[in-house]
């Protein structure tokens, strides 16, 4: 993936990827010259042939996240905005997230703290996650094409975070990993799972549950006095539980 060097926006929020500056950059707007763009500063104004005018600035990790590859279904914002939130992980804070998928949750964590391991069974998943990772130029982040159920080595972690099928399998092997008091955090898009693991962590001598939650964003539309929620409905995500380690 090439690297996003600048971002266009119009006055509406429409947003525009430029990845060569080098070469004009056409839009349904008309296009910008390749002049134009090298001589940009933050701040300018570019127009288009057609007169349209955009914006521009550098890309914001907000930005680029945006445009990783996801083939897996990645976990949106609003629920990791909630991870982050309730375990208030900061530069210091050491990760394991399992599995990785396509790496958002991964990547998202690792922009903020210190490290994360992510574990992950499939190649085919990891070659994703790697490209991720560059894309976003991240250097505090390792891979492991192993099977989380099977063990985890890292120790005196600071928030196991699991997005898997069975994630009661891998219960006993974050306690194992977490410092005392560190948070294990299951997502998952079904109530089954979610029963099945909270279960398994009352049985549990080592965790207590905290809280499971569901996240509702909203979304509104405001423009002029048409101001009321999108038409678009809400989709389900998952559900989200919080445990600590004892
Ligand atoms: N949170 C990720 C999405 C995870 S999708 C994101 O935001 O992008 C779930 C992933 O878990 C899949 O890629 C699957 O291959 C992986 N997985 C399933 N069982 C696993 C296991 N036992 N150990 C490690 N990874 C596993």
């Amino acid at each position: 993936m090439d690297k996003i060097k600048k971002i266009l926006i119009t006055k509406q929020g429409k947003k525009f990827y430029v990845r060569d500056m080098d070469k004009d950059f056409h839009t349904q707007y008309g296009f910008v010259k390749k002049e134009d763009l090298k001589k940009i500063k933050d701040e300018t104004v570019l127009k288009t042939n057609t007169h349209k005018e955009f914006a521009i600035f550098s890309p914001f990790f907000a930005d680029l996240y945006r445009k990783i590859k996801r083939d897996a279904q990645i976990i949106p914002l609003k629920d990791v905005g909630l991870i982050i939130a309730e375990t208030g992980i900061n530069k210091n804070s050491k990760i394991i997230d399992a599995g990785s998928g396509s790496g958002a949750l991964a990547c998202f964590l690792a922009h903020l703290c210190k490290e994360v391991v992510t574990y992950e069974i499939r190649e085919d998943f990891i070659e994703i996650v790697k490209k991720n990772i560059e894309f976003l130029g991240l250097k505090n982040i390792k891979i492991k094409n192993k099977d989380v159920y099977s063990g985890i080595d890292e120790k005196d972690i600071d928030l196991v975070v699991l997005d898997l099928p069975e994630p009661w399998k891998a219960i006993t092997n974050a306690k194992k990993a977490l410092k005392v008091g560190g948070f294990l955090v299951s997502y998952s898009p079904s109530i089954p799972q979610t029963m099945d693991f909270v279960n398994e962590i009352h049985k549990n001598t080592n965790f207590v549950h905290v809280k499971t939650s569901e996240i509702i964003e909203r979304e509104w539309e405001v423009e002029e006095r048409k101001v009321r929620p999108k038409s678009r409905g809400i989709g389900h995500s998952g559900f989200i539980s919080f445990c600590r380690r004892i």
